[in-house]
């Protein structure tokens, strides 16, 4: 049993208390002999096979792995801007952590954006701090959280996703690939009719996923072998559940596994108009819940991308950056400098319509004098 502890949760709670006991091992073989469907991108796609491995993509282009090709990961094309970053053993970050983190320049740096950090408010009824108590995640503890290794960091759609999610999905690796570093590819479908059926519920009209479920027993054995985490998209809605009491959840991750999936039931409006809207949106919630995988619990001192959302008004005012904090937690943890990704994300930003978080990024690029 995993602890529940190292869960983490988020969602639209209506404290409805359930009990799902539900068997999800053994199925990632079979959910993966199952994969045939390579239409993610459908006319925006570009499948990878032996002979092609470094493709040209055009903006908002998917680049998908099929694993059952026995090909490598994929370098992406050099569009996609960090350099590579070397895979590092869990023991190549100790040295990070001697004497202190806080002699090390990265922490240092991030000292220089507190003159940035808006410090949260109080929250409002339903908001994820009157739901859920958690105690504050301090660089101590984090450091005893954080142990992982280095690698890609994939974006596993569940079923056959609509037209306006596929090709959101390029750009958010896009951002996936500026925010942490990394590269970032999208793995071929896994079709629904493969996964067991107690991974599948109905409540209040909504067809419902289980969260742990899919993660324990078909992303979990996914992880490694260059694979750093995997993050699954659905456009069914989720549930957590184990013995969490939320009747739904936005996003759900592991802390210590490597494995997030992230729900679209609830955060796209399928109105044209608002396509910028939802891009903004998956874009914060794919690397929320990417960011938990690297051991970032949830943010309670200032207004940042990791801060809970216990509603979507609360997931909306949460910007597309983080604090000083969770940025030092962050890149201590993966070896990169704070200026390198403030740098990259003005880039992201800018290019992705993000007008408010791109302003944010250059006022930090100024306080770290870059
Ligand atoms: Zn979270
Ligand atoms: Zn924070």
């Amino acid at each position: 049993m995993r602890d529940k502890r190292k869960m983490e949760r988020e969602g639209n709670m209506k404290s409805v208390l359930f009990f799902a006991i539900l068997l999800a091992g053994g199925v990632a073989l079979s959910a993966w002999m199952g994969i045939a469907d390579s239409r993610l991108a459908a006319g925006r796609g570009t499948s990878l096979n032996n002979s092609q491995k470094n493709p040209v993509l055009r903006e908002g282009e998917v680049l998908i792995w099929d694993p059952n090709s026995s090909a490598p990961l994929p370098i992406p094309p050099s569009r996609t801007k960090p350099p590579p970053v070397p895979i590092r053993r869990p023991d190549a970050y100790a040295p990070i952590y001697e004497p202190a983190y806080a002699s090390h320049p990265f922490y240092r740096n991030t000292r220089r954006l507190m003159s940035l950090a808006k410090p949260l408010g109080s929250p409002h009824s339903g908001d994820w701090r009157t739901l859920v108590r958690e105690p504050e995640q301090d660089f101590d503890q984090f450091v005893r959280d954080s142990r992982r290794s280095g690698g890609t960091l994939v974006v596993q759609p569940i079923g056959d996703l609509p037209a306006d999610q596929r090709r959101a999905i390029g750009h958010v690796l896009d951002a996936i690939s500026a925010f942490f570093g990394v590269q970032a590819i999208c793995a071929s479908p896994i079709s629904l009719s493969v996964l067991p059926s107690g991974c599948f519920r109905t409540t209040d009209g909504w067809k419902q996923i289980n969260a742990e479920a899919l993660m324990s027993g078909t992303l979990g054995p996914l992880v490694g072998g260059g694979v750093a985490a995997i993050v699954a998209v659905t456009d069914l809605d989720l549930y957590p559940g184990g013995d969490w009491p939320f009747e739904s959840a936005f996003g759900w991750s592991s802390y210590d596994q490597g494995t997030a999936v992230v729900s679209t039931a609830r955060i796209i409006d399928r109105s044209p108009a608002n396509r910028g809207r939802n891009l903004f949106r998956l874009t914060k919630l794919f690397i929320h819940e990417l960011s938990h995988t690297y051991a970032l619990k949830h943010c309670s001192l200032f207004n940042c991308l990791m801060n809970g959302s216990g509603n979507l008004r609360e997931s909306d005012a949460k910007p597309l950056s983080l604090c000083p904090d969770c940025l030092a937690k962050l890149s201590l943890v993966t070896g990169r400098d704070p200026g390198a990704h403030v740098a990259e994300m003005i880039g992201l930003c800018r290019a992705k319509g993000f007008s408010a978080d791109a302003r944010y990024y250059r006022l930090a690029s100024r306080a770290l004098k870059l």
